[in-house]
């Protein structure tokens, strides 16, 4: 390479480093927990997959396909995406590898970067992570129940409070086409005040104005018909069921009617998860049922329903909940002299393998800057380790929380740090 060209990430994605990282592991790490106490296990789809898998499932016409998809041709000039969100392939591999023909439900874990060619703005990034779920094969309310109550577990867990819960039910293809006719009947002498993309949802999937943020939209919709006055007898026991199974388990939820999700797969149950900490982008997680989208992959039949968190969010969420220390190396070995040096490496292996974070000083540095470096990194033992102590087989230690200090024999430290760290 020549030159001094400095390379940037590409607009909208960004690095996720110390001390951050901590947060994304520890959080990833809960999730896994407590989403195996409920039996789901984690499965690793691609990131990239045929372009059909999303404009099939998502939608030709939402915003994700037509404007936001990472979109290429391979060498062989298939088209194919980086996946924009997770269902769509975690769908695609129950259909490829016949999941359904295992015992049902079938529960599924995902963690993972998605991909969207959005504006960049704050909270917004073009590879965002997520983690998800989906079950497969249950139809019943109590699946809707438990996976907002294993939601409710994990974000507890991870200390957040103040969350929102919002369900709704947007009904079935049974019972959706009215409510199609009540909407298209409401905005028909408005369709002119709404924002383009609104004109263009009337024509084409007219919930979908529902969820526009444009104000006038909102404005336009008060008064619109509620989807859940237009229930058919089965999607409104099924949401019954649901919203008292809720209150059985105390997690406490509002109906909200203008809640339908952009994606064009979802039946029934959505739901979402808003903490007021977040501003206007206040959505932490969010999901559905999706009770025929797994027949149009080309399986069978089988109900389906999921929920996927947006991490970035979380982790913004976690952090402004509690204060957390990154972790800091247990012990700190400062060496002088060639011996010494030696000697702290093969002690350092040694509490590395007792599962021991340990730094040791740069050998040639000064006592002075080792123990400076020592102090940066908090380190919450420092061993020094000069001549005088390796002639007199004793060790100087200090405990960085309350400075206390002293002195070890060589051959006992180890155990003196694994009893104390
Ligand atoms: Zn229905
Ligand atoms: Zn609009």
């Amino acid at each position: 390479m020549s030159g001094s060209e400095r390379y940037k990430a590409l607009k909208g994605m960004h690095d996720i480093m110390p001390p951050d990282i901590y947060l994304w592991q520890r959080t990833e790490g809960i999730a896994r927990e407590i989403f195996s106490s409920y039996g789901f296990q984690e499965i690793r789809p691609p990131v990239v997959e045929s372009t059909g898998i999303f404009t099939r499932s998502i939608g030709e016409n939402t915003d994700i396909v037509e404007k936001e998809m990472y979109t290429f041709s391979d060498k062989a000039g298939r088209s194919i995406s980086l996946r924009p969100e997770g269902t769509a392939s975690v769908v695609r591999c129950y259909v490829e590898n016949n999941l359904h023909t295992l015992p049902a439900p079938q529960k599924f874990s995902y963690a993972g970067p998605m991909f969207r060619y959005e504006r960049p703005q704050s909270g917004r990034f073009r590879q965002f992570y997520q983690i998800g779920v989906e079950a497969f094969g249950s139809p019943h309310p109590e699946t809707d129940a438990e996976l907002l109550s294993m939601l409710r577990h994990f974000l507890g867990r991870l200390g957040l409070r103040s969350l929102h819960f919002q369900v709704n039910s947007i009904g079935c293809p049974a019972c959706r086409p009215a409510y199609r006719e009540a909407l298209l009947g409401f905005f028909s002498d408005r369709i002119e005040t709404l924002c383009p993309d609104c004109r263009r949802r009337y024509g084409q999937n007219p919930l979908r104005i529902l969820d526009c943020k444009v104000e006038r939209c909102v404005e336009m919709r008060k008064g619109a018909p509620a989807v859940t006055d237009y229930l058919c007898q089965d999607c409104r026991s099924h949401f019954e069921r649901l919203c008292s199974l809720l209150e059985l388990l105390g997690i406490s939820h509002t109906v909200n009617p203008e809640m339908v999700r952009g994606l064009d797969y979802y039946t029934r149950t959505t739901f979402e998860v808003t903490s007021e900490n977040l501003g206007a982008q206040n959505t932490v997680a969010a999901g559905g049922r999706y009770d025929r989208l797994v027949k149009e992959f080309g399986g069978p039949d089988t109900p389906a329903i999921g929920f996927a968190i947006g991490m970035e969010r979380l982790i913004d969420l976690i952090k402004l909940s509690a204060e957390h220390r990154p972790p800091a190396p247990e012990v700190f070995i400062a060496t002088i002299g060639e011996q010494a040096v030696t000697e702290g490496m093969l002690l350092a292996e040694k509490l590395r393998i007792s599962g021991l974070w340990v730094e040791t000083g740069d050998p040639v540095s000064s006592l002075k800057s080792q123990m400076r470096r020592a102090d940066r990194l908090a380190a919450g033992y420092v061993l020094v380790l000069g001549e005088d102590e390796i002639r007199s087989g004793k060790i100087q230690w200090k405990r960085f929380a309350d400075s206390t200090q002293g002195e070890i024999g060589l051959s006992g430290v180890c155990d003196f740090i694994l009893n104390k760290a």
